[in-house]
């Protein structure tokens, strides 16, 4: 046993990143301004878009897309349960209901097939999340947005580098929000960007993010001269500022790298993983890219003596990180309360909150901490072997 815990995540940050910041922080300008607008450019130019708008957190994407969407009070929106609480709060802070449907177990993302008998008069939208970075079935999603006439608003926490036969998420939909949280793909260690084509909606999107006046205050003082700014709606702080941009103009340029390495370590678990009896793996579907941004085993806890949550603390006591995404939120506090919901209403989200694992899966990682992670979850499951 050791005493010391290999890390569930570790960033990857470069002298690149590094310069950067110095560079900033001695130019004096420090809040939104050059840098945020040159990561936004490439921000785009990645993703094939039109518009990226740069903000403090994938979290505040979400909730400008739902408030420029005009989603309010008794309006329902269509999501999954297996996701991390941002992605519901947000419904709820506009007072909209969050419509939860089964998933599917061979990517743990939302069954579309299920969608259709949610849709009622009060749905406005549709809230996709791509699972550990493998896309939903966006065919179906986008078919049922236009019959019905609803927003697409997707949760791309997990999927920067995601494609849908051959198509980028964050071109798709209406609007999607990306993040740069300490732990994702790449970093910022706080930040979003939000995505759209739609002109009208990516100005009225930078307006709500700032406060809702008209003009970014690094334009306010430029060699035109002074500009008074005008209040045009009750707006948000969530603009995203140029030291948080310094990390993901490098960041980006490092993206499709940072995910083949990623990849070389899925092919490793993948292969030690295959045929273990007490071991069911993801199953991805032909014609997407994966972003790989988590790596999740269930453990079959019916051939096993013990539960999850002990195999978990036995990885963990034997020295090496591991986390749960996610417990289904339809059986958190919250929801029970203020929803009603109880146990059985979706099966498939109640197993797999029960049996899931993340393990560690990023670029830091060495081949030698790759074979420690594997020998560990191995030995652990065969302690606990019926
Ligand atoms: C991380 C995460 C978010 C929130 O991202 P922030 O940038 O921290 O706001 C939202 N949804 C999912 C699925 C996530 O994993």
């Amino acid at each position: 046993m050791t005493s010391e815990l290999f890390p569930f995540h570790q960033s990857f940050i470069g002298k690149e990143e590094i310069k950067e910041i110095v560079q900033t922080l001695n130019s004096g300008w420090l809040t939104t301004g050059p840098k945020t607008k040159l990561f936004e450019k490439n921000f785009a130019d990645y993703i094939g878009c039109k518009h990226a708008i740069g903000l403090n957190s994938c979290t505040a994407g979400l909730h400008l897309s739902l408030v420029a969407s005009g989603i309010s009070s008794g309006d329902e929106v269509i999501t999954s349960p297996i996701t991390f609480p941002a992605t519901t709060n947000v419904i709820v802070h506009q007072n909209a209901k969050p419509v939860f449907i089964d998933i599917e177990p061979e990517t743990l993302n939302m069954n579309c097939a299920g969608i259709e008998s949610k849709i009622n008069n009060n749905t406005k939208a549709i809230l996709p999340v791509h699972f550990a970075g493998h896309p939903c079935d966006m065919d179906t999603i986008m078919t049922l947005a236009k019959k019905h006439n609803l927003t697409i608003i997707e949760d791309a926490a997990h999927a920067l580098e995601s494609k849908y036969h051959e198509k980028k998420i964050g071109n798709m939909g209406h609007l999607t929000s990306f993040s740069f949280y300490a732990t994702k793909n790449i970093t910022t260690g706080e930040g979003g960007m939000l995505t759209t084509n739609d002109d009208n909606m990516a100005e009225k999107l930078r307006i709500l993010s700032l406060h809702g006046i008209s003009k970014n205050a690094w334009k306010r003082y430029g060699k035109d001269g002074f500009q008074h700014w005008e209040l045009l709606m009750p707006g948000y702080k969530y603009n995203m500022f140029d030291l948080q941009a310094c990390l993901g103009i490098h960041q980006l340029k490092k993206v499709e790298t940072f995910l083949n390495r990623r990849k070389q370590i899925v092919k490793r678990y993948n292969t030690a993983f295959q045929g273990v009896d007490e071991i069911q793996l993801l199953k991805p579907k032909s014609g997407i890219k994966h972003a790989h941004h988590l790596y999740v085993i269930i453990v079959k806890t019916e051939h096993l003596k013990a539960s999850r949550d002990v195999v978990l603390n036995e990885i963990q006591k034997r020295g090496i990180g591991v986390a749960v995404h996610f417990r289904s939120l339809h059986l958190q506090p919250f929801f029970k309360k203020h929803f009603n919901f109880k146990k059985g209403i979706f099966p498939q989200a109640e197993y797999f909150s029960d049996r899931v694992i993340s393990l560690p899966l990023y670029p830091k990682m060495t081949d030698k901490d790759v074979t420690k992670v594997i020998e560990t979850v191995l030995d652990t499951l065969h302690l606990f072997r019926q």
